[in-house]
């Protein structure tokens, strides 16, 4: 008897031989091979939500054709102006859609959300990327800092800075990273100390997204060096405006800001605003960076089918290399779908995104590394121009760049792949001396 691996194998050499259309291997992935032992058809909970979710989209947007090159936005700004109007417009969606409840459907009722299990909320993200609505600009305050105040927060704070969120009335950043703490963010160095009732927080962090307009931001700061590093960290909510707070913006090689330095110099936060027990800002951490990690793959920066229209419209796609490279591409989607169902299950039955979630981001950012290589590929000797002299304003070349960015945000691909060799394959773990060292005796970067 042929074995399924063996009989996907024939379906691919087939389709790289041009023996079969591309859309025939789809058809065999998607509904062969992938319903053997389980069931992706929809449950009657998510047809009945998926069809509430389309009609009210239909009612309040344009539909995308999926297959359409000039229906594909980058959501990439090159120039100050063009970031502010992308903003504009991603505020007037997201308050629109806090209007009609859809802002964040994975919140708690009591919190302006509907109480969506993670695969059910999945369910209205798949919708509305049929959509032509504006990026995702509020994933920080919508997806970790919302849910990780839900999860740490006092009902004070919960009162406080939830609703805002929902409306993008209130724009929310991530101060983890410093110049000597990334990968080893239990490393950083920014200090808070308690001056009565507030803490005066001195230090500097970097690669901040979007904090040159955001309004507050969850910043992480040491705030005993007697104990080892995972256990002097403070979370403390903090007003971006703040007096002390000096913000400069990293321009990139595409001319789009997206990062900054944020420099904090005697800046003073009211202690109400310390998320979590103090020195306990690793656990709240960690729940943030997982819902960060969760949220990675959740929406795409392209469809296969765009990069199918792009090889037949540039291309040659019965050139048996091209097809190669477009099988591999389209099998890497569905790869990241089905690990999608799985981290979105495991969240269902209430456990925090795993190993699977390094899994799964160490696969987008294989898709998007042979993506954004194919794609300029597949433009020959015009992939090597850039903006306006570039096929199709250069939208491409914007999503080639743009394929560093799931490699190295929310934990570079090596880190992923020593949680895998570690939590996964039982690994030996790496030595990590400095554990149990107080902060105060390590090196300092
Ligand atoms: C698109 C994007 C958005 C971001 N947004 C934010 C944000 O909003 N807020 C924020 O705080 N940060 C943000 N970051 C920063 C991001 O979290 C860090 O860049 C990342 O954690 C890596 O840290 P680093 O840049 O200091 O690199 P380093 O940690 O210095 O790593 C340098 C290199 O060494 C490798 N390396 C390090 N340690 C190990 C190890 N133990 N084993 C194997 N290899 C190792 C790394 O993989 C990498 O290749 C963002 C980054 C990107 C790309």
């Amino acid at each position: 008897m042929i074995s399924l691996s063996t009989l996907s194998s024939l379906v691919l050499i087939g389709a790289v031989r041009a023996e079969y259309k591309l859309e025939q291997v789809a058809v065999f992935w998607a509904g062969g091979h992938t319903r053997i032992g389980m069931d992706f058809e929809d449950s009657p909970e998510e047809r009945s939500l998926r069809a509430e979710a389309r009609s009210w989209l239909e009612a309040n947007a344009k539909p995308l054709d999926v297959e359409s090159l000039s229906d594909l936005r980058t959501h990439r700004a090159h120039t100050e102006e063009q970031d502010l109007a992308l903003l504009d417009e991603a505020r007037v969606w997201q308050r629109h859609k806090a209007e009609a409840g859809w802002a964040a459907p994975h919140w708690p009722i009591e919190h302006g959300g509907r109480g969506l299990s993670p695969l059910l909320a999945g369910v209205f993200a798949a919708e509305e990327q049929k959509f032509d609505v504006s990026g995702n600009m509020f994933s920080v305050g919508v997806g970790m800092a919302g849910p990780t105040i839900i999860e740490w927060g006092t009902e004070t704070q919960q009162d406080q800075f939830l609703a805002p969120i929902l409306t993008a009335e209130h724009i929310w950043c991530q101060l983890f990273s410093e110049p000597g703490a990334g990968s080893d963010l239990a490393g950083l160095a920014t200090k808070a100390v308690l001056d009565g009732d507030e803490w005066v927080v001195n230090g500097q962090k970097v690669w901040t997204s979007a904090a040159h307009y955001s309004d507050y931001g969850v910043l992480l700061a040491r705030t005993d060096a007697d104990v080892p590093k995972h256990r002097g960290i403070t979370c403390i909510l903090i007003e971006m405006h703040s007096p002390g707070i000096e913000i400069r913006p990293l321009r990139q090689i595409d001319g789009a800001i997206h990062f900054n330095e944020v420099f904090l110099d005697d800046v003073r936060i009211p202690v109400a605003n310390t998320l979590g027990p103090v020195g306990a800002g690793w656990g709240v951490a960690m729940t943030m960076l997982a819902h960060e990690r969760a949220s990675i793959g959740g929406g795409g920066m392209y469809s296969f089918d765009q990069v199918l229209t792009l090889a037949r419209t540039v291309s040659d796609t019965s050139d048996p290399l091209v097809r190669q490279r477009l099988v591999d591409l389209y099998t890497r989607f569905e790869m990241l779908r089905f690990l999608g169902y799985r981290v979105r299950t495991a969240a269902e039955r209430g456990e925090l995104p795993g190993p699977e979630s390094s899994v799964l981001k160490l696969v987008v950012s294989a898709l998007y590394e042979v993506g954004g290589d194919l794609l300029l590929a597949l433009e020959g000797a015009a992939g090597m121009l850039n903006g306006a002299d570039a096929p199709f304003g250069g939208k491409f070349q914007d999503l080639f760049m743009g394929q560093w960015a799931p490699r190295i945000g929310g934990g570079t691909d090596q880190i992923q792949r020593n949680i895998i060799g570690e939590r996964v394959l039982g690994l030996p773990g790496e030595i990590r001396s400095d554990k149990t060292v107080p902060f105060r005796e390590l090196p300092q970067a």
